[in-house]
């Protein structure tokens, strides 16, 4: 099953191109990792997935279980299951974290045709997905990311996705900010998400993230593009070999 269907896709920032042809299929149960050195336009194409207003696509085709993405708006994107988790999460002051949760998850809810779940239930359940990322209640109570450090947010991230469960995660450096003992927790509650009926795609600068949850796919990224695509080991390879290395190759192949 094709989850996401990537084609030749071009995207501009104000007139700049920035995704110049990127090609990626995923499909269902399967991880996969960009990789890829700083501005090479990784978060361009999460948030173009996401349906972020700041990015033009300007070519080619986005294929979300068998429906044109781009032709869906943000929300409707959301609630059909994609989700994406920012490399910097947003902070809502005045909104409390468990009303914002509670909102998101019955806006799907209601979008699957099901009925919503009243405050008391979905209180049962955010409680029980606490532990998916060992997560204080007092954070519930708390406005959306107010205060929260790196970690946390990143945590509480994780914590939309358990109760949100994606059909496709695309994580946004995750791992960027946090110490090994959050990393850990993160890479745990992504790991216990994954079905085989969804699928994960994280970006990341870094190898370390990796180490902890182990990608189907790895795919480096230079200049708005895939350049190549491997295994597992390519990661390891990358982080030895740094990013010139993919380039130069690329560059031979040529
Ligand atoms: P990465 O996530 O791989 O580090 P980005 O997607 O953040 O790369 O950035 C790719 C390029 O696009 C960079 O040159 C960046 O400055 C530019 N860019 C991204 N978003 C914007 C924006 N909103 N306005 C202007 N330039 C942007
Ligand atoms: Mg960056
Ligand atoms: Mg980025």
């Amino acid at each position: 099953d094709v989850i996401l269907s990537v084609r030749n896709l071009t995207a501009d920032v104000d007139g700049t191109p920035i995704l110049k042809g990127l090609n990626l299929e995923i499909k269902a149960g399967e991880i996969h990792a960009i990789m890829g050195p700083n501005g090479s336009g990784k978060s361009t194409f999460s948030k173009v997935l996401a349906g972020h207003p700041a990015y033009t696509v300007t070519g080619g085709e986005v294929i979300y279980k068998g429906q044109n993405l781009l032709e869906l708006e943000p929300e409707e994107r959301s609630r059909s299951g994609v989700f994406l988790a920012f490399q910097y999460p947003l902070e809502i002051p005045g909104v409390s974290n468990l009303d914002f949760l509670r909102v998101s998850f019955n806006s799907k809810r209601q979008h699957e045709g099901l009925e919503e779940l009243d405050a008391f239930d979905f209180d049962d359940l955010v409680r029980e997905r606490l532990d998916v990322v060992k997560m204080d209640p007092a954070f519930l109570d708390r406005s959306v990311n107010e205060g929260f450090s790196g970690g946390e947010k990143k945590r509480n991230e994780i914590l939309q996705m358990a109760l949100l469960e994606p059909t496709l995660a695309i994580l946004d450096e995750t791992d960027s900010g946090l110490d090994i003992d959050a990393l850990k927790i993160v890479a745990n509650g992504v790991n216990q998400l994954a079905k085989p009926e969804n699928a994960t795609l994280m970006i990341t600068h870094y190898q370390r993230l990796l180490d902890y949850i182990v990608p189907d796919f790895v795919h480096v990224m230079a200049e708005g593009k895939i350049l190549t695509t491997g295994g597992k080991e390519l990661a390891q390879e990358l982080e030895a070999k740094g990013y010139d290395w993919v380039k130069a190759e690329d560059v031979a192949e040529v």
